[in-house]
């Protein structure tokens, strides 16, 4: 049987990172994923903010031009238009980028396995003994610590005795190219109860391809028909008379805020996994680089004293007092159903303190918190 210092399951954004970063520090590393291609299925439509652009060197070519421009629309589509000076968005191009941070992964020495799904593991001494399956066929292996970084149902959280995600709402979206671009590239945002219950319609076009999209509380809506109804309703905002649709990309968001027991003497969550997603805006990429980064110096740090100490500071009940404002305003989005308070709401966003309060949503730098100092100092945003 092949043993590993870590094995990490899921090769989303998290996953990829923690395992460079790990085999960057002499771990022996097996990353695997059930996917045969990091290209299929994505899920996300992969805006990444400033504050993440600012902080990692994603690349270049992985990313669509920068976005400013931001139209917030009311339920009766009243348009408040919201301008920065700085790039705040750019849509990767999740395929290719993915594929990037893999072969940075395998260059650094993780062992990487697609099509291999985990099916569970069992304890035993400091170790834990894996079933997963290659290509339908049982592999065992071991490892000294376990990784969950498989997505917002994840299967290793219940198989370590972890935490799980219990609020998430939906969102399905088409990728879609050949739309003429009017204007700067701009991010369309769509407050509507019933074609997006508790979040957002979305259209961003930066310019090469328009991302179309609903998501909400599924026992609220019907996402396929909301996207069909709400793309029908684009008309006079964008032109997709010519328009061909490239992808269709769906999945989960959990947004009931970082989960609080998110690591064990056996393994830790990341990721969707471990609810690190913004409960307010559903933004779950720029939660999976930090919070990889701080995973990766705490397992480095766990596998070279085995001390359990060493553990303690990955914990979610830190991270969650950093969230308590925007779980409150979660609360506030999950409940208000009537469109008129809402369209009452985006009326009083023009009076510009309001103004400023949806400038600062849409363009602050409040985002998941970088461990060390800021997780005690900086205020919640
Ligand atoms: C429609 C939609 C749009 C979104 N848009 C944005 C956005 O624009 N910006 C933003 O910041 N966030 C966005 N999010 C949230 C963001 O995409 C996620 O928070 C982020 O992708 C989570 O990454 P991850 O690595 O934790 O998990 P994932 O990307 O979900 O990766 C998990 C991986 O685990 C694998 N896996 C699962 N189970 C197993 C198993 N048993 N065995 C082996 N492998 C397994 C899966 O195949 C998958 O590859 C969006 C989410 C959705 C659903």
């Amino acid at each position: 049987m092949k043993s590993y210092d870590v094995v990490i399951v899921g090769a989303g954004l998290a996953g990829l990172q923690l395992s460079r970063l790990l085999a960057e520090s002499r771990l022996r590393v097996l990353l695997i994923d059930r996917k045969a291609s990091l290209t299929q299925a994505v899920h996300t439509t992969g805006i990444f903010v400033r504050r993440t652009l600012e902080d990692f060197a994603l690349p270049e070519d992985c990313l669509g031009p920068a976005v400013h421009d931001v139209s917030l629309y009311s339920p009766g589509r009243r348009k408040l238009d919201l301008h920065s000076p700085h790039e705040e968005f750019r849509v990767g191009r999740m395929g290719l980028l993915y594929e990037r941070f893999l072969d940075s992964a395998i260059q650094a020495g993780v062992e990487w396995m697609p099509e291999t799904q985990f099916v569970e593991c069992s304890k035993v001494n400091n170790r834990s003994l894996l079933t997963i399956r290659k290509s339908g066929a049982p592999v065992y292996v071991a490892t000294r610590y376990l990784i969950g970084a498989d997505g917002a149902n994840s299967r290793v959280a219940r198989a370590l005795g972890l935490d799980e995600n219990r609020e998430w709402i939906v969102g399905l979206e088409e990728v879609l190219e050949n739309v003429p671009l009017e204007g700067p590239p701009r991010f369309h945002c769509f407050l509507d109860p019933h074609l997006a219950p508790g979040y957002l319609a979305w259209a961003v076009h930066d310019g090469q391809q328009v991302h179309i999209g609903v998501g909400g509380y599924s026992a609220r809506f019907d996402p396929v028909e909301a996207l069909r109804e709400f793309r029908a309703s684009l008309a006079g905002i964008l032109d997709l008379s010519n328009a061909s649709i490239v992808e269709r990309r769906g999945g989960r968001i959990p947004v009931g805020g970082v989960l609080r027991h998110i690591a064990n003497s056996h393994g830790l969550l990341l990721g969707d996994a471990a609810g690190a997603v913004s409960p307010l805006t559903a933004g779950g990429l720029d939660p999976c680089l930090r919070l990889s980064k701080y995973a990766a110096e705490v397992i480095v740090d766990y596998l070279r004293t085995e001390k359990p100490e060493s553990l303690r500071a990955y914990s979610g009940d830190l991270f969650r007092a950093r969230f308590v404002s925007r779980l409150w305003m979660r609360r506030v989005l999950a409940t208000v159903r009537s469109p008129e308070l809402i369209e009452v709401a985006c009326a009083l966003m023009r009076v510009p303190v309001l103004k400023s309060f949806a400038h600062h949503v849409f363009f602050g730098r409040g985002s998941f918190p970088d461990m060390g100092n800021e997780l005690v100092t900086e205020p919640v945003v």
